[in-house]
């Protein structure tokens, strides 16, 4: 398939297989849906006291470790997706994979809350793959907030259903259109992207989706603080009447719950959010007096070295340029990811960060999201975020998987 060994990420194979045709995925252009940074329309910043960036880590709570209630062998599976399960080094379900799994298989809608790094990819993909093999006439659509959410979701689907055979279309924001069309054309069963593209293929006529009957909705939380509101229910409105929907949101609000209501059939709700991510994080703020000192401070910040692996915020795409640029420039392993930067491009930048052979990645928010990498040690607000959510989120990108983390946010004097 699709998953099939040619297959690679940049190098998708041929045909309607997993992620696209050679060449695609590869550069800018288009809609953006990752990107963040546009001055003009940025809104007033909301004012946040500084006492709220100032927090002692709390120390990690001891919690009864969760014991599974079933082994990845003991659910209803294709044999082939048990064996990629193996082949992955997947052994016990995580929480979210233990209780959404037998009722995904059973066909029920699956409400989760629940935070990345969770698990809740292989949640949905398990159910989604299993039916798709099962049953040739299903289709799949996968929504997700960003670009790199959709690639990293794709990496899941394509490693969990590898020899399945199933073809599927990537259509997010920032890829030529070429690849994706002639993807389509080739009537994958699972489509994986973002609210943008997929609007604006279904307005193109290039994208019929009366014939999809699975849905997964990740992180609809992000996808509505982003304003994508409009486009998921001009979406869902366009799916099979017959589905079965899974939803995953780090929150639950009313607008969420409303979706909900609107699109899914007496649902399984799970939760498996254990509070909010930043609890494990030590806060605290960097005063300056002064563009020149506040980059000297930086300097020094990233020069101490227990800061070993940084993602640093700033409010612009031409800021974060700017910054990362000083810092090469300052002798530091720096690259920068935001929503000007072609889709190859802040792929390759994330890889640098992630196989370690940079340790500091310059951010906007938006580019920032749904990035899961789990040794980050130290979040850094060069400029303060727009919002307390934004914050939050921000440093929640340190102080995954229970490992302590640090935030530090520049204040002006
Ligand atoms: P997710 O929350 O889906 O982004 O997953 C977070 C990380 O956990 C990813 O790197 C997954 O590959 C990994 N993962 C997911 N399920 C399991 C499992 N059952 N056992 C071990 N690792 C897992």
């Amino acid at each position: 398939m699709a998953y099939t060994k040619t297959t690679t990420f940049n190098r998708p194979s041929r045909g309607a297989s997993f992620g696209g045709r050679p060449g695609g995925n590869r550069s800018g252009g288009g809609r953006s849906n990752g990107g963040g940074g546009g001055r003009s329309k940025r809104p007033a910043k909301q004012y946040i006291n500084p006492s709220r960036f100032v927090q002692a880590a709390k120390p990690a709570v001891e919690v009864a470790p969760y014991v599974p209630t079933h082994n990845f062998v003991d659910f209803a599976f294709n044999d082939l997706l048990k064996q990629n399960i193996v082949n992955k080094g997947y052994v016990t379900p995580s929480p979210i994979q233990d209780q959404a799994i037998p009722h995904g298989l059973n066909g029920k809608d699956i409400v989760g809350i629940a935070n990345t790094g969770t698990g809740k990819t292989a949640a949905f993909a398990l159910p989604t793959l299993n039916r798709l093999m099962t049953d040739k006439n299903s289709k799949a659509l996968i929504m997700a907030p960003t670009r790199e959410l959709a690639q990293q979701i794709q990496d899941e689907c394509r490693s969990i259903g590898k020899g399945s055979g199933l073809s599927s279309a990537m259509l997010i924001g920032g890829s030529p259109m070429g690849p994706q069309l002639r993807d389509l054309r080739f009537n994958p069963n699972l489509v994986i992207g973002t609210p943008g593209r997929i609007k604006d293929h279904i307005e193109r006529g290039t994208l019929d989706l009366s014939g999809f009957n699975i849905i997964t909705l990740d992180e609809v939380d992000r996808m509505l603080d982003m304003g994508f509101i409009a486009d998921i229910r001009f979406i869902l409105d366009r799916l099979s009447r017959e589905r079965q929907s899974f939803f995953f949101s780090a929150t639950m609000e009313p607008k969420i719950e409303d979706l909900i209501r609107t699109f899914t059939t007496d649902p399984i709700m799970i939760s498996v959010k254990t509070g909010t991510t930043s609890e494990n994080v030590e806060q605290d703020v960097v005063h300056y007096g002064g563009m020149h000192e506040k980059i000297e401070k930086l300097h020094d910040i990233l020069n101490q070295e227990h800061v070993a692996k940084v993602l640093v915020f700033d409010d612009t795409q031409r800021s974060v340029e700017r910054l990362s640029e000083e810092l090469v420039a300052r002798g530091f392993k720096a690259n920068a990811i935001h929503g000007g930067k072609s889709q190859g491009q802040r792929m390759r930048a994330l890889k640098e960060f992630k196989d370690n052979r940079i340790n500091v990645l310059v951010a906007t928010d938006v580019a920032a999201r749904g990035i899961d990498i789990v040794d980050i040690t130290h979040v850094i607000n060069y400029s303060t975020p727009q919002t307390y959510d934004d914050y939050v989120h921000r440093i929640g990108r340190a102080g995954r998987a229970g490992r302590a983390g640090n935030a530090l946010t520049f204040i002006e004097r």
